[in-house]
């Protein structure tokens, strides 16, 4: 599949209630650890996995403290110009407005 196919499959899988875990964040080394262990062990084209353990939403994400919207769109591992996500555990094509506990700035 190319981006395009792929954004549109996983757009249908968070369209369609996939529950995701976008809850607890990754906001210290131990949690974003656990986090990649478990992806690093879900196969490359196993979508719905990989959007349920990253925990992500069609919309973005605001944190209860300070009110930050975590998007993709703000998030260092997105490349904008082909609307990607590199971080090497997801790789995976997305949308500006989704998010994942995976987020960092
Ligand atoms: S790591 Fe960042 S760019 Fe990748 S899906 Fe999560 S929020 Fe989006």
């Amino acid at each position: 599949m190319n981006d395009d196919q792929v954004r549109a499959a996983l757009e249908k899988l968070l369209k369609g209630g996939l529950k995701t875990e976008s809850e607890e964040r990754a906001e210290t080394d131990a949690v974003r650890t656990k986090i990649v262990t478990r992806l690093q062990s879900i196969a490359a084209k196993d979508y719905a996995a990989k959007l349920t353990v990253a925990g992500f939403l069609d919309h973005p994400y605001a944190t209860s403290e300070d009110g930050v919207l975590e998007a993709c769109e703000t998030c260092m591992y997105f490349e904008q110009h082909r609307q990607f996500c590199n971080l090497p555990e997801l790789s995976l094509a997305v949308k500006p407005q989704w998010s994942c506990r995976m987020w960092r700035i």
